[in-house]
């Protein structure tokens, strides 16, 4: 039954900056990002609380966080650094459940929905997860329990850092009637704008909705909205190496008109989908693809064949995406992967074990 899974969401607090922090404790105390330099229209990967007191945020231009924070410490970082970590708390992962889910190097979705672990708990296996990462690593996770992955992930966000949410299955409803629209994954601020204007605050407010109308409005997106204003997500926990396809994306803070930012927008993906390839391996890659959704809510996509990847191959797929925009300004850029399936015996086998 899908709504008695049990799925933890773990997410390591402000994970590149804390590595940092650990291994020099001076930096704990000043504002501090990992990031790309102002010079090369870098973003900022991660910051500490120190900086985020300033209004620094991941995923915000190297530029506009030095002006919010004029004296923010700012550190390239070290990938190898973070994958190795990354790799400890995978393997920390694995103890409890077959089914990981990594989202990004420092997060991820178990199913212990089988576990026989603390009489199969997910709170005391979440919690437990978050005691063993502190002890072998020395950082810090938050958790979030629930019976889908989304309401998981939201759990994870509310009580960080260090912190833990569990909502229960009787616990859904509640929650989500009081949950802002903005909050559900995949909803960026752009969209939150759009649904507000229509008077859509909280989840509460779309549940009876019509899906025509929301249709209309937000396109293929409709569906999922309805779904998870009603704490609705049926989504398997999936393991990385049954993955058909692999892809990292960012929503804009506002709308790219100029294809250089484009061009950057896209460069600076590129580090997560070499670690999201880096879990999966290039064996049986099959195609490359660079999606992009326009102000409009269209989307595009442009593949190729290929069967090793470098960041240069994009370049010639954005280019013909960016010719489809038909004068609208970029929200949304992705990055896709898509590999042969594995071997439909092999996928049973670990689905059901
Ligand atoms: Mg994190």
């Amino acid at each position: 039954m899908i709504s008695q899974r049990k799925i933890i969401h773990i997410d390591m607090d402000c994970f590149f900056a804390a590595v940092e922090m650990r291994d020099n404790p001076a930096l704990a105390k000043i504002p501090l990002a990992i990031g790309g330099s102002r010079d090369n229209r870098g973003v900022i990967a991660t910051c500490n609380y120190p900086a985020r007191v300033y209004g620094v945020r991941s995923a915000m231009p190297t530029s506009q966080a030095l002006k919010l924070c004029p004296q923010l410490h700012l550190m390239p970082g070290s990938m190898e650094k973070y994958k190795t970590v990354s790799k400890q708390i995978r393997a920390i992962f694995q103890r409890y459940s077959p089914l990981v889910e990594p989202l990004s190097l420092d997060e991820a979705f178990l199913d212990v929905s089988d576990s026989a672990h603390f009489n199969g708990s997910a709170t005391l296996i979440a919690e437990d997860i978050r005691r063993v990462i502190l002890a072998e690593t020395g950082l810090t996770a938050s958790a979030g329990v629930a019976p889908n992955k989304f309401l998981a992930k939201i759990a994870s966000d509310e009580n960080k850092p260090d912190g833990l949410l569990v909502i229960t299955p009787a616990e859904v409803a509640g929650f989500v009637e009081k949950l802002p629209l903005a909050k559900i994954p995949g909803v960026g601020s752009k969209t939150a704008e759009r649904l507000a204007q229509l008077g859509l605050i909280h989840c509460r407010d779309i549940a009876g909705c019509d899906l025509a109308i929301l249709v209309k409005h937000f396109g293929a997106m409709a569906d999922s909205l309805l779904k998870r204003s009603k704490g609705i997500d049926e989504r398997p926990v999936r393991t990385e190496r049954h993955a058909k396809s692999v892809g990292v994306e960012h929503t804009l803070d506002t709308d790219i008109d100029v294809y250089h930012d484009c061009v950057s927008a896209m460069t600076s993906l590129w580090p997560k989908l070499q670690l999201r390839l880096a879990n999966q391996g290039e064996q049986g890659l099959q195609k490359i693809g660079v999606k992009l959704k326009f102000s409009d809510f269209r989307q595009t996509t442009v593949e190729c064949q290929a069967n090793s990847v470098s960041l240069e191959q994009f370049l010639p797929l954005l280019q013909q995406a960016w010719q489809r925009r038909q004068h609208q300004g970029v929200r949304l850029v992705g990055l896709q992967l898509g590999f042969t399936p594995p071997n439909p015996g092999q996928l049973c086998f670990s689905f059901y074990r």
